[in-house]
């Protein structure tokens, strides 16, 4: 039996109305949510992604700006601007889009933002209070993800969780959740033998690599719910994900596409955390 398709359009749409609900009660306590993106260099992919983020903050009443700064921009000249935006208080969330042409450093850029303001959930701090149990903004793709299953009603607690890929942005984040949650959670990489052992043992699969067709039908558990986070261009110019879709859904119960899965929910989310930040500013409680 084919798997019901998680529509990720479906879920944003659900994730933006309660955004819309909170936006206007902010704006009737005289508070402006804002986003402040910064655009360093002229990568086409990052302007589309900043593009997207810029029409989702307008769509949700959402203020935004975005600085667009040369490729030649020093270090010192982007941390200046950071500072600034940090300690602006018509902004809520700053977020730098990646990636960063390679004569800056991306740690320091990142780690520069302020943790009140990190609403893409990558600075230390905020990752470090996930590992603690005290997630101040989680990273907008595994909340994504974990948003999805929820909407879904999938039981996380006590399954078999596997999240193939390990990023510091998606795949190690999205374990920690899985396991506040109370799944069992296997995290493969680049270096794991045997991936199929580990994906044909998951009732939860979260696939987040960048390679085209890594996962297929003949891995998945029966009846597993399979979440391809992938997004790569073939050279057709077709977008495709990580699992071979025809395959995969013969299989599983309840699977994402690519696109119109998880990549609808990482804005959702990260409209959702800046309005949770200016909830949280002084002027918003
Ligand atoms: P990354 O390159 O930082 O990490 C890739 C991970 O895959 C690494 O941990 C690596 O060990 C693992 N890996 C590589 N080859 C493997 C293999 N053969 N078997 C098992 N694991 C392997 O990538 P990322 O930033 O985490 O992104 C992963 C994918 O998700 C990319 O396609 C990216 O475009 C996509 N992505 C989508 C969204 C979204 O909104 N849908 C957001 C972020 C990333």
């Amino acid at each position: 039996m084919a798997a019901t398709l998680l529509d990720g359009a479906a879920i944003a749409e659900h994730v933006y109305s309660r955004v819309k609900q909170r936006v206007h009660d902010l704006r009737s306590r005289g508070v402006q949510p804002g986003l402040a993106a910064v655009l360093i260099g002229d990568n086409p992919a990052s302007k589309v992604y900043i593009k997207n983020k810029i029409r989702a903050c307008s769509e949700a009443g959402v203020h935004s700006e975005v600085h667009r700064l040369g490729v030649d921009r020093t270090e010192p000249e982007v941390l200046a601007l950071l500072g600034r935006l940090n300690g602006d208080p018509r902004v809520h969330g700053v977020l730098v889009q990646l990636p960063l042409p390679p004569h800056l450093n991306a740690e320091r850029v990142l780690q520069s933002i302020s943790a009140a303001k990190d609403v893409d959930g990558f600075n230390w701090r905020n990752l470090g209070a996930m590992v603690a149990g005290h997630t101040l903004f989680a990273p907008c793709t595994p909340l994504g993800v974990i948003t999805m299953l929820d909407y879904a009603r999938v039981p996380i607690e006590g399954c078999n969780a596997v999240v193939i890929g390990r990023s510091m942005i998606v795949g190690k984040p999205l374990a920690l959740m899985l396991i506040a949650r109370g799944a069992s959670v296997s995290v493969c990489h680049s270096k794991t033998h045997d991936l199929r052992r580990y994906t044909s043992a998951a009732d939860v699969l979260v696939v987040a690599v960048g390679r085209p067709g890594l996962v297929d039908g003949a891995m998945i558990k029966p009846g597993a719910v399979v979440i391809d986070v992938g997004i790569n261009r073939l050279p057709d110019g077709r977008l495709v994900g990580d699992v071979e879709f025809a395959s995969a859904s013969s299989v599983a119960s309840l699977i994402t596409p690519v696109p119109g899965g998880v990549g609808r929910m990482t804005v959702a989310m990260l409209i959702a955390n800046t309005v949770t930040a200016a909830e949280r500013s002084p002027t918003g409680d």
